[in-house]
């Protein structure tokens, strides 16, 4: 990558905001557009609110946030060290949710592919989640 950060922090809501934050702030380098910039934010927050409510359950962890540059493309990666997906087709479905009890809605998938050019989606039960998406 021509830039790049990659950050640590606690599985905890209030951390949505930061994710979004510095997102925002590694992109700005590089002049984008309002909505470009709203999009990734949306698809990060949708990912790392995915790893702290179904990866860890709420409980303790850690996630892990990538932000890359290369020749006009933004990469980024949500990871997290928790539960796992068991069936990742079944979970990128629209409107499917593990946890309707919660009003989840299931869109954050749904979402992540219609503001991201590409994502991609990594996981293991018992091992944790990887998502990966460019624009
Ligand atoms: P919404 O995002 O609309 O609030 P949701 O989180 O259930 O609802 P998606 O974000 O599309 O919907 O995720 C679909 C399902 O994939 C989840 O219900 C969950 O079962 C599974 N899932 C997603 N991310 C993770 C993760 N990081 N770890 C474990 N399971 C996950
Ligand atoms: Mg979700």
């Amino acid at each position: 990558y021509q830039n790049a950060f990659r950050v640590f922090f606690a599985a905890k809501s209030q951390n949505e905001a930061l994710a979004r934050i510095m997102t925002a702030a590694f992109l700005s380098q590089y002049d984008p557009t309002l909505a470009e910039l709203t999009d990734i934010k949306t698809a990060v927050s949708e990912a790392v609110t995915n790893a702290i409510i179904h990866g860890y359950e709420e409980k303790a962890g850690e996630v892990e946030l990538f932000c890359g540059y290369q020749d006009g493309k933004i990469y980024i990666e949500v990871a997290d060290q928790g539960a796992g997906i068991a069936d990742i087709n079944q979970a990128r479905e629209p409107l499917y949710t593990s946890k309707p009890e919660l009003e989840r809605s299931g869109m954050g998938f749904t979402i992540m592919e219609s503001f991201m050019d590409g994502v991609r989606v990594q996981s293991k039960q018992g091992e944790g989640t990887r998502v990966y998406m460019e624009k």
